[in-house]
């Protein structure tokens, strides 16, 4: 060991010296002794290891080792405490984006799983005879009112309502479908797979692009149970198609005595063609239609929480009540209490319109998504960056509304001094950590989902 390297691992102060000085005692009172003393044993021994590495005179140049360890170890501290689970700032564009958790609640949503989290709630108690009662009671009737349903059932997610509606209806029996419904959403979850694993065999008709009445009918044998329809919820089929329209569907099932099914996915409540957007079928039209079941997800086009609605016949809801299952799918009181408030928003849809988030990022205005992004542009010019704006399109993500072009206006940023992908890792790095979408060596922000707030924090992190 070279002198140098003698000198500056005798300026390492010892952990009993630190924890004494007026600097680190600060950091005791924050986060506590037990914390500070794992940081100041990990900070320097790193800075022992640097030395025998060969960087004490770069030690002996710091100045004062206490503020260094301090600075630190500091550091550290406010990495552990983090969270690990935290906002970040979606500036992808993708409205329901999975990996950022799609549907971004509602105030009213918000206020409402804070009061029923910070107190015990009336989550299965009748208010009125103080007898145990149901937590589906919370939403059964908002469901009724806002889609015509008979009775409705709250799961964990739209996943869950497949398995469990299958499970109830079709266990050791047939399930029809059309060979193009057979598809796969996000990942591990495919309807065969989940046909499976409910204890019901597969029967599938018709071709891949077309499917016809009389393909059903073939089909049937004593054994079949159910007749399913899946809105293919994230691809298109186009050209040439053909499938049977739901309410002959439902006029078959009838004729031959069998539940017919309809697995929505998305499951809008509204008739997002109004707004410009391409047809997405609504919740409405399938209990209209006389689907006997009709499943859809909470955090999809509905802008809620993550859970599963099923809505359907009165006696096949209440098997499902009844199945096994249902207690292992069951929502907790701060879904429950999301679901009600973001379904009363419904009940006045220009107020549903402005005060969901999922909605307000589907219907922007181009004007305004014009003029947010040119606050931004012009907030961030000559900051080492090449900042233009470019018109483009935003994606609705989540599997639903497949093929929909969202028109919006994209800043295009290309950094003089490093990559964009260094760019991009920067800004995720940031607190909170900031998504955009990375292509063409540029760094693209999609101001879409981006609230005005997020903006100023978007433009300190850039200028920083
Ligand atoms: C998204 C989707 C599902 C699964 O819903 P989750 O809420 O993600 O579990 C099932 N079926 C269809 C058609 C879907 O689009």
């Amino acid at each position: 060991m070279d002198r140098a390297a003698r000198d500056a691992l005798r300026l390492i102060p010892s952990i009993d010296r630190l924890l004494a000085h007026p600097l680190i005692e600060e950091l005791s009172h924050a986060y506590g002794r037990a914390p500070v003393v794992e940081a100041l044993r990990a900070v320097t021994d790193a800075m022992r290891a640097g030395v025998l590495g060969g960087d004490g005179r770069a030690l002996i140049e710091a100045g004062d080792v206490t503020v260094l360890v301090r600075e630190r170890a500091e550091q550290r501290l406010r990495e552990g405490a983090r969270m690990s689970l935290r906002p970040a700032i979606n500036a992808t564009g993708v409205v329901l984006h999975t990996g950022l958790g799609r549907a971004v609640l509602a105030e009213r949503a918000v206020l409402a799983v804070d009061a029923v989290a910070r107190a015990h709630s009336v989550l299965e108690i009748d208010v009125a005879t103080g007898e145990r009662g149901s937590r589906q009671a919370h939403v059964r009737a908002l469901l009724r009112e806002l889609t015509g349903c008979e009775e409705a059932l709250v799961v964990n997610n739209n996943a869950a309502a497949v398995l469990l509606a299958i499970a109830t209806i079709a266990t050791g029996g047939e399930v029809v479908i059309a060979r193009g419904q057979l598809v796969e959403i996000g990942g591990a979850f495919r309807i065969p797979d989940v046909i499976r694993q409910s204890g019901a065999r597969l029967v599938e008709v018709g071709a891949t692009n077309k499917v016809r009445a009389s393909d059903y009918e073939r089909a049937l044998t004593p054994e079949t149970a159910l007749l399913l329809r899946v809105h293919p919820s994230n691809f298109r089929i186009v050209g040439f198609t053909e499938e049977v329209p739901l309410p002959e569907m439902a006029a078959l099932g009838r004729r031959l005595g069998l539940p017919v099914m309809d697995d929505l996915g998305s499951g809008a409540l509204i008739d997002l063609t109004r707004y410009g957007l391409v047809a997405e079928p609504t919740v409405q039209e399938s209990v209209r239609a006389g689907a006997d079941v009709v499943t859809f997800s909470g955090d999809k086009l509905l802008g809620g929480p993550q859970c599963g609605l099923i809505l359907g016949r009165k006696d096949l809801l209440e098997r499902m009540s009844a199945h096994p299952l249902m207690r292992a799918f069951r929502v907790d009181k701060m879904t429950m209490a999301a679901l009600e408030a973001t379904l009363r928003l419904y009940r006045d849809e220009p107020t549903a319109i402005r005060e969901i988030p999922t909605l307000r990022h589907l219907t922007v205005s181009r004007h305004e998504l014009a003029a947010r992004a040119a606050h931004l542009a012009d907030a961030l010019q000559g900051d080492g960056l090449r900042v233009t704006l470019e018109t483009g399109q935003s994606q609705v993500g989540g599997g639903a509304l497949p093929g929909e072009e969202l028109p919006t206006t994209l800043v295009r940023l290309q950094p003089a001094a490093e990559s964009a992908a260094d760019l991009a890792r920067r800004l995720r790095a940031h607190e909170p950590p900031i998504f955009t979408r990375v292509r063409q060596d540029s760094v693209w922000i999609d101001v879409r989902t981006v609230s005005d707030d997020e903006v100023a924090i978007l433009i300190e992190a850039l200028r920083g």
